[in-house]
């Protein structure tokens, strides 16, 4: 192997393990973040006795940060420790009918049929389905481009599809969790898994449904000091490697010649790479950074979060870690975001709400808890707009204290409004998108990890294979070291 001089965009959880992955491999890595420091890259937020994590979700495949470790010869527990979580989240339907997710598919299964009043081994059944999806999926689009030439035609490939076509993998998810389940809420909750990928599970086929194999069959864990711990330590990694520099400075241009990258313009210079992999979200790469690249793949932006984070006076026994509040109607509320013309939240949406002082007391004063609350809305949405979002809060507000019985805008002592996990830079992309290269749709699966036409130049990260966020960025790293 051959070692290059590359340059990645973007300081960014999958910017971060891919430099770390390519420095060891004997590659010089320049990381380019737009942050004014590293404190920036953290994705954390604190205030008034507080700390919110502005990246969360439950926190599924450590082991692809552990890897890290292992690769650059760290002695783990010195970097990165967490624990396993025995409940995995609360998923409280409009009514208030509570069902307590477990890392026991057996346990699970009988929750699910106590409160959702569906037969234990049909929910069994489909977490067996899971399993066996993975392993299938595994080799097929999370280690590996699905985008490469010949992908499909391994032997591998063509046994594992085969088999997958079999399941009914290219059936909508939601057909496909009615099919086996004939319950309309335990499909809601099962839907719900298309979201760790940010696809519409009414439009993508059911690739998705590896994800629950993961939450109930491998466990959920929580990392000491929280998910912002995560890239904590790839940063520390990135810095005590000798073949990686940071640099705080903004990429301007990606620049390409005869269909082949020669370096990125930084201030106005350029800086020659043999090797340049871009962070950055799919439109703002295409929009600012490859200006003049005829051929763009089309992003259809359908949603995008918006987070209020809230310290709140008062402990609410009821909730947990990780907290869905289900919508009166999962297709409605996906058929709202589909309409490009919306401008407001779908009037019963689902909320997630996360807790992280349920796991780690100190993130909020005593007797308090730090609520971050995130409700999807439609790619339009003006954030700035002021009157638009206090018009989502009181859609939440009201939804929650119907559901919990409680009067919550009394209890809110602290407020700050979306602040996206990097450094603001990505606000207003969406998380909920399709991507597609010359139509054909990647409904399930985001654009490719490299450039078809112009050599060396790469892409990591939330837009790309194999999907939206943590841990499926860091994924995308080990796809894309793996074409380097
Ligand atoms: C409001 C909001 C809330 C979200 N909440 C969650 C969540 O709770 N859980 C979840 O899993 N995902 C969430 N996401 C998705 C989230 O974006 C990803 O999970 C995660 O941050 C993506 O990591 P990444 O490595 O792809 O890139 P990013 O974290 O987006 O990193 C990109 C980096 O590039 C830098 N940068 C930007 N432009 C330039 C430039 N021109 N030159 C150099 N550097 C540049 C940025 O400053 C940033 O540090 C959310 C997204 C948004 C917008």
């Amino acid at each position: 192997m051959s070692s290059n001089k590359i340059a990645i965009l973007g300081a960014g959880t999958s910017g971060l393990a891919l430099a770390i992955r390519l420095a060891v491999k004997g590659h010089v890595v320049t990381l380019y973040t737009h942050t004014p420091d590293k404190q920036h890259i953290i994705p954390e937020l604190t205030g008034k006795g507080y700390r919110f994590d502005t990246m969360a979700m439950p926190f599924i495949m450590p082991l692809l940060v552990v890897d890290l470790l292992y690769l650059t010869n760290k002695n783990t527990l010195d970097y990165f420790s967490y624990k396993r979580l025995k409940s995995t989240g609360r998923y409280i339907y409009p009514d208030g009918t509570l069902v307590k997710g477990t890392n026991n598919p057996r346990l699970f299964s009988v929750e699910l049929t106590r409160k959702l009043d569906i037969h234990p081994q049909k929910v069994w059944n489909h977490l067996q389905l899971s399993s066996l999806l993975y392993e299938l999926i595994k080799p097929l689009a999370l280690e590996n481009s699905l985008h490469s030439k010949g992908a499909f035609m391994k032997p591998l490939a063509i046994k594992n599809l085969t088999q997958l076509l079999k399941i009914g993998i290219n059936q909508p998810y939601a057909t496909f969790n009615h099919k086996h389940l004939q319950n309309a809420r335990a499909t809601q909750l099962f839907n719900h898994f298309a979201s760790f990928l940010g696809v519409n599970p009414y439009k993508a086929n059911t690739l998705a449904h590896f994800i629950p194999h993961f939450a109930r069959f491998r466990g959920t864990y929580f990392p000491t000091g929280g998910i912002k711990s995560i890239n904590e330590t790839l940063l520390r990694l990135a810095q005590e490697e000798k073949n990686i520099e940071i640099v705080y400075q903004k990429a301007e241009q990606i620049v390409c010649e005869n269909k082949l990258v020669k370096g990125v313009d930084i201030g106005g210079q350029l800086t020659p790479y043999d090797t340049v992999v871009s962070n950055l979200n799919l439109d703002y790469t295409y929009q600012n950074l490859l200006p003049n690249t005829i051929e763009k793949p089309q992003q259809t932006n359908l949603s995008k979060p918006l987070v209020f984070y809230w310290g709140i006076k008062t402990k609410h026994r009821a909730l947990g870690l990780h907290n869905i509040f289900f919508s009166d109607n999962d297709a409605a509320e996906y058929q709202h975001y589909s309409n490009e013309a919306a401008q407001t939240v779908y009037s019963d949406p689902t909320i997630y709400l996360y807790i992280s002082a349920k796991e780690q007391a100190s993130d909020a004063p005593k007797g308090c808890e730090n609520w971050r609350v995130m409700v999807r809305v439609p790619y339009h949405f003006n954030e700035e707009d002021l009157k638009a979002v206090q018009a989502v809060k009181r859609v939440i507000l009201n939804k929650l204290n119907k559901v919990l019985q409680i009067n919550l805008q009394k209890q809110i002592s602290l407020e700050v409004i979306g602040k996206s996990p990097s450094n603001g830079l990505h606000k207003g992309y969406g998380t909920l998108y399709q991507s597609n290269w010359k139509g054909a749709t990647t409904n399930n699966f985001r654009a490719s990890n490299f450039h078809p036409h112009i050599k060396g130049l790469y892409f990591c990260g939330e837009s790309y294979q194999p999907g939206g966020g943590m841990p499926f960025n860091l994924w995308s790293a080990k796809i894309v070291e793996g074409l380097i």
